[in-house]
């Protein structure tokens, strides 16, 4: 299949058209957010659900994200709920996705055979102008290959999916760069089962509680049926070891330092001179969860490209502004975190 890239600027109105009518008539096309880039379909759609699983080598028990353009689109499909409207005038259009009990009309192949349906309302205004021309909600996982990082620019989609759909839009950098917080509603709250750049910190302005899935923060709590499905598989793995360093700056340039084979090192840009390694990747202030986040899939892609054998980064704290990090990094890590204390 011959892939059709289109780098978007002002107007579009002819591909945002063409691409809704892919989308309605069951093809895939890729798509900026705000979060990380989408691999869309039609959510009413069975055989596109199918075809994005394909596409992506995915878990066909790993639900997707039904996307929508106003939070009350999604009342034609899911079950909402006062909490879901106070989060929804908090939070969206934004990096929020809600789990809520499912309709009908969703198939089980988009919510990989649960009863439940997470809703996201997209800030990106691409995302948003792609779901009013389909005129149907977008199911839409990442569109990395599974298992890679998840792409947060139009070439990472490229890298992935040329050949594999008809059309990518690209509309440059993803601003987060981590995907979006996914929350289940509880009586006296909700329960974060993947953290994003909407923290409990800030949920907790609109509910009572918030409570936060073992998973989280423990990769080993995700095997034994999952509260949210996609955290038992491995993850955003480059294809060199990385290994995740705990303890002072100085420790861990010191033990940087001293590795004698062919290493990369994700360092704070703050002491990134401090390193004799070949490959020294800036990854972001280090008093700054949201520069890190942006930086770290696109960084970790770019590791694939270079001649190392370990990556080494920061284990990150495990506080609430950093969840969404601790998460994604711990998991591209396979868990594998060297202690060496302070
Ligand atoms: P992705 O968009 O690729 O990051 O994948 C979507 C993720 O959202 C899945 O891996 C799940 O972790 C989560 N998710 C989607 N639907 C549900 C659901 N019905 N219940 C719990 N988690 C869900
Ligand atoms: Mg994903």
């Amino acid at each position: 299949m011959k892939t059709e890239y289109i780098l978007l600027s002002d107007g579009n109105d002819e591909a945002y058209d063409r691409a809704g009518r892919i989308l309605r008539e069951g093809g895939l096309v890729a798509f900026p957010t705000e979060t990380v880039y989408g691999l869309g379909g039609n959510a009413y759609d069975p055989t596109a659900a199918e075809k994005i699983f394909a596409a992506k080598g995915r878990p066909s028990d790993n639900p997707l994200i039904v996307h929508v353009a106003r939070p009350e689109e999604a009342e034609a499909f899911a079950v909402t709920n006062s909490t879901y409207y106070k989060l929804a005038e908090c939070f969206m259009p934004g990096p929020l996705t809600v789990i809520l009990p499912k309709r009908e009309v969703i198939p089980k192949s988009v919510t990989g055979g649960l009863n439940t349906v997470a809703v996201r309302c997209p800030s990106h205004p691409a995302a948003r102008r792609l779901i009013e021309a389909a005129g149907v909600p977008v199911a839409a996982p990442s569109a990395n290959i599974s298992g890679k990082p998840s792409p947060t620019s139009g070439r990472h989609v490229l890298d992935d999916m040329n050949g594999k759909i008809p059309m990518i839009l690209d509309g440059g950098e993803s601003a987060i760069g981590v995907e979006s917080t996914v929350i289940r509603l509880e009586s006296d709250g909700c329960t974060i089962l993947r953290p994003g750049e909407i923290t409990a910190r800030e949920l907790l302005g609109v509910v009572e509680n918030v409570y936060v899935a073992d998973a989280v923060t423990d990769p080993s709590a995700a095997g034994e049926n999952p509260e949210s499905p996609g955290m038992k598989y491995r993850h955003y793995a480059p294809r060199a070891r990385l290994v995740l360093v705990g303890g002072s700056d100085s420790a861990f340039a010191e033990y940087v330092n001293s590795y004698e084979g062919k290493c990369a090192v994700l360092a704070y840009t703050e002491n990134k001179n401090e390193y004799n390694c070949a490959c020294i990747l800036d990854a972001g202030s280090k008093r700054s969860p949201e520069e890190q986040m942006h930086n770290l899939f696109s960084l970790l892609r770019t590791c694939d490209e270079i001649d190392c054998d370990i990556i080494f980064a920061h284990l990150p704290p495990k506080t609430d502004e950093y969840l969404a990090l601790y998460n994604r990094i711990i998991r591209a890590a396979g868990n594998e975190i060297i202690n060496l204390g302070e």
